[in-house]
């Protein structure tokens, strides 16, 4: 192995090592708990972390008060809309 090899391979770790450490602290900021340390629960459909105080009252929340309410309200209008269709 020649001086050339040696300097990329340095090159490499000190790059692998950059992106460990951008990567840690990017995991840093997404949490939002630094008492329990636990994943936050990502609303499914806008992406923000949902409330812990959400998850508390309906731990199987995947989305936002927001979204769920969208998602509530949808879900009516094709339930009726179902129906509708398969009363006429
Ligand atoms: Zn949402």
């Amino acid at each position: 192995m020649d001086e050339i090899d040696l300097t990329q391979q340095r090159e490499e770790c000190e790059r692998a090592e950059a992106l460990r450490r951008v990567r840690n602290s990017a995991a840093d900021e997404d949490s939002p708990s630094p008492d329990g340390g636990e994943e936050p629960v990502i609303c499914r459909d806008c992406g923000a972390p949902i409330p812990r105080e959400r998850l508390a009252a309906q731990r199987q929340a995947v989305r936002c008060i927001d979204c769920q309410r969208d998602y509530d309200r949808e879900q009516a209008l094709e339930a009726k809309l179902y129906a509708d269709g398969r009363a006429s």
